[in-house]
């Protein structure tokens, strides 16, 4: 396997950014992931579109040129002959000797970025048998709308699932409504099939599967509303799953132990899924 590193494609066995990274220190940077689909980039432009929103956020620059940016992914979808997985790109302020604020002006950011193939197969037996989650409090900072590789709460709510038998935990906030997964968007369906998700303008990451799926839906003929909901209103729902670049539209048949309907994954997420590609925008590798 091939990664990039800071202006370099080197075996990934050996990649390295220094020990004075400040992503490494303070988890003072930021990540998008894509996922790779036949061969296609999916919805590359408004995942870039979504770095560049993080990085002002964080004033940090561009490590490279947003014009160059697509051409080391494809590069590096194409040295690790993945037609079907993910490109992962991570960019932190830069290396500098250890101190909060910024460093001097002209540090230059980490750009890393690897490549990893998937099966599809697996992929789409897991969305045949759905997946589970569990809920935890909300315990993470106010501006998860950045897409920060500070991702600790999330880490332990999702290890938290996977010791309870669950592949994603939803982070709940203190009156009940759910917010999004440890890495993925929370979705329901009504009883009359409408699609529930929260709004995005504040304490949830926007989506680019979710922002997608809007135009999936809208294809289908389906109603969205963009709403909170409770954990109550999930586990009485009609359907519920997840979404994000690596697993699309993934139905959830239990809630917190709770079978969602019957327990089995609900065909209209399943519908969602299959005419998601038709949809996205397909960026050549
Ligand atoms: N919320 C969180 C917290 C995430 O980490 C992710 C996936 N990175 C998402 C939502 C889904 O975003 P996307 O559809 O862009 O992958």
């Amino acid at each position: 396997r091939i990664a990039y590193v800071n202006g370099r494609y080197v075996a990934h066995a050996d990649a390295c950014v220094h020990i004075e990274d400040r992503g490494y220190q303070f988890a003072d940077g930021v990540y998008e992931v894509c996922e790779v689909a036949r061969g296609f980039i999916v919805d590359m432009p408004h995942h870039l579109a979504r770095l560049d929103r993080s990085l002002r956020e964080l004033s940090i620059d561009w490590p490279v040129t947003q014009r160059v940016l697509p051409l080391i992914l494809r590069e590096v979808v194409r040295r690790n002959h993945v037609a079907n997985g993910l490109v992962y790109l991570q960019v932190t302020r830069g290396v500098a000797s250890r101190d909060f604020v910024f460093p001097a002006a002209g540090t230059k950011p980490s750009l890393v970025v690897t490549a990893r193939k998937a099966d599809p197969a697996m992929a789409s037996k897991r969305a045949e048998n759905g997946i589970k989650v569990i809920t935890v409090p909300e315990n993470r900072w106010d501006r998860v709308d950045i897409k920060s590789v500070g991702l600790l709460p999330n880490v332990l709510a999702k290890q938290k699932a996977r010791e309870a038998g669950a592949q994603e935990a939803w982070f709940v906030d203190a009156d009940g409504t759910v917010k999004e997964g440890g890495s993925s968007n929370a979705w329901i369906i009504t009883r009359n099939g409408v699609l529930v998700t929260r709004p995005a303008e504040h304490g949830i990451l926007r989506g680019i599967t979710r922002t997608t799926l809007f135009e999936v839906a809208a294809k289908l003929g389906l109603t969205i509303e963009e709403r909170g909901f409770s954990v109550a209103e999930a586990k009485a729902a009609r359907e519920a799953f997840i979404s994000s670049a690596t697993t699309i539209a993934m139905p959830i048949v239990a809630i917190d132990g709770v079978p969602v309907a019957n327990g089995h994954p609900g065909s209209i997420t399943l519908s969602l899924r299959q005419a998601f590609f038709d949809v996205a925008e397909k960026s050549p590798a």
